[in-house]
């Protein structure tokens, strides 16, 4: 492996916006990006068998316009970002961010959302400030939807053996999506560190937990994080956390390895972060193409990661992923 840099990044110093980009122009910089930014919803718009696509590479960084790193999107975006604050202002929201901690600023991030939600939907909000008995009630919904299953699929809902698994299945996935109640402030609880220390991190290994959002049914497998800190460190712990809050969402594997990564490349401000994750997915497995050892690799690769082909190589060398 040499130590010569990819030229793009040039001797950009390993700030936080040194992931600039020659995207300025909304380019997508890869053919394969270009694809995907043809497709009408992104990535995401594909059918059962992506599952197995992948990269030719995952030494490459493969990025996409969702990927580009929140420093830069402030920038371009400060303009109206700030019209968008005062309109949220004069809806009298209760959004002053006037908070005491290391983490006061409202995030305008997709990825991190200091009120409770990265990518709120309609019905999240409301599940996170919900009362006993609108819980109550929300049970009581998923309960009926459950039977309607049962009933459909030939069983018989009042046979003993499954009365109770309305129940039982609305709270198992309230379980599997309670990850759209929790946030990264709450998590990360002011678990940042003055260092000084700047040497590669990795936690790898970590089992995750998802849900595919085009089937609903699970996909597991580990998540390998690694970062180089910018004299800040976080608490071990968390980025097992991290992962696990966005896991417990309707996913897609892509998706999850990039909101993992970007959370804690905000969160913490490093010089760079690698996220690999290889998962296997019973939408996969148990219907469809049916292909019972396929393993669906993905890695997404912020600041001196994407740029320092060294340093990549060595995080993916000591969670051992190239190795094949
Ligand atoms: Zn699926």
């Amino acid at each position: 492996m040499t130590d010569s840099d990819t030229p793009r990044s040039g001797d950009k110093k390993p700030k936080k916006n040194g992931v600039v980009k020659k995207r300025q122009n909304n380019e997508p910089e890869t053919p394969a990006a270009a694809e995907a930014a043809a497709l009408p919803n992104g990535p995401s718009a594909v059918d059962d068998d992506s599952h197995a696509a992948r990269r030719s590479s995952i030494s490459r960084p493969s990025r996409d316009l969702r990927d580009e790193p929140p420093a830069k999107r402030r920038r371009r975006n400060r303009h109206r970002r700030s019209r968008e604050a005062q309109a949220k202002v004069d809806e009298g929201k209760p959004k002053a961010p006037t908070e005491a901690d290391s983490l006061s600023n409202r995030s305008e991030s997709p990825f991190i959302d200091f009120d409770g939600l990265s990518r709120p939907s309609r019905g999240t909000r409301e599940r996170v400030g919900e009362s006993k008995e609108q819980a109550a009630l929300r049970l009581d919904r998923m309960k009926g939807a459950v039977t309607t299953l049962l009933e459909c699929i030939g069983e018989n809902p009042d046979r003993p053996g499954i009365l109770d698994t309305p129940k039982r299945y609305a709270e198992a996935m309230l379980w599997f999506t309670k990850g759209y109640q929790e946030n990264v402030r709450d998590i990360v609880n002011g678990a940042i560190f003055q260092e000084g220390h700047n040497e590669l991190i990795i936690v790898k290994d970590i089992e995750v937990f998802s849900m595919c959002e085009h089937h609903m049914v699970p996909f597991t497998g580990k998540m390998h994080i690694g970062y180089i800190p910018n004299n800040a460190v976080i608490g071990l712990s968390k980025l097992p956390r991290i992962a696990e809050m966005f896991a417990r969402r309707l996913q897609i594997q892509e998706r999850l390895t990039k909101e993992v990564a970007n959370a804690i490349f905000e969160v913490l401000q490093p010089q760079g972060v690698a996220v690999v994750m290889e998962s296997s997915h019973l939408c996969m497995v148990m219907r469809g193409v049916e292909k019972t050892s396929a393993t669906t690799i993905t890695s997404c690769v912020l600041g001196c990661f994407e740029r320092r082909e060294k340093t990549r190589n060595e995080f993916l060398s000591l969670v051992g992923v190239n190795r094949r």
